[in-house]
């Protein structure tokens, strides 16, 4: 399988699901590139139990989540999954508690919802392209066809850290000669 796209998403982590799901809402062929087996990253493998960032900090219970859109919407289906979890202040901010396995089944919900967006599980981003300061492309390995072909637009969702690892071995400016 070697589908075409518009935009190729690496990582479909906490990051990855949501741009590859918004992209795919907007219209474009999607195609995103995960390396293990399942959706949701760091959301699911680390030991995180609650989610930070969701909510305005203030002293009163907040209704919702500060964002709206996919989002508010993921957060929904979080909740509707544990209902007995509400956004409880730690230290100074507002947190959500989750349950990893809900959070992996609502991320491949919403992916496996969009007509727009393959997923290519097991398969690895090997090399970026750069066009200045942005990633411009790149290259990667399925498990089902040997070589994907490089699109011409990549978004990096890989944890940070990964993308600069993969820059450091085997980065190509294309500005550069
Ligand atoms: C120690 C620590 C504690 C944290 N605690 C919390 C917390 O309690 N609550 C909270 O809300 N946030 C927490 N965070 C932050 C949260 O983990 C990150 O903000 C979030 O995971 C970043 O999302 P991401 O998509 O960039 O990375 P990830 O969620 O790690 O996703 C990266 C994805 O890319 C895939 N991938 C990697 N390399 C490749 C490749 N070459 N090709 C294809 N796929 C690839 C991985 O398999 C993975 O699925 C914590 C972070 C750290 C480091």
């Amino acid at each position: 399988m070697n589908p075409a796209c518009d935009i190729l998403i690496a990582g479909g982590g906490v990051t990855g699901v949501p741009a590859a799901v918004v992209a795919a809402r907007a219209g474009m062929r999607v195609v995103l590139v995960e390396k293990s087996g399942f959706l949701g990253g760091a959301g699911v493998t680390a030991l995180h139990r609650h989610i930070c960032g969701l909510y305005l900090n203030g002293a009163v219970d907040p209704a919702d989540t500060l964002n709206s859109g996919l989002q508010r919407e993921i957060v929904s289906k979080l909740t509707s999954l544990s209902p007995s979890n509400h956004p409880t202040k730690m230290g100074r901010v507002w947190v959500l508690a989750f349950e990893p396995a809900h959070f992996r089944s609502v991320y491949e919900t919403i992916a496996r919802d969009e007509p727009n967006l393959t997923v290519l599980f097991s398969s690895t981003v090997k090399s970026l392209t750069c066009d200045g300061n942005l990633f411009a492309g790149g290259r990667c390995i399925s498990a089902t066809s040997q070589a994907l072909a490089s699109t011409r637009v990549m978004g990096t969702c890989m944890a940070l850290g990964e993308a600069a690892g993969l820059q450091a071995a085997v980065f190509v400016n294309s500005q550069q000669p």
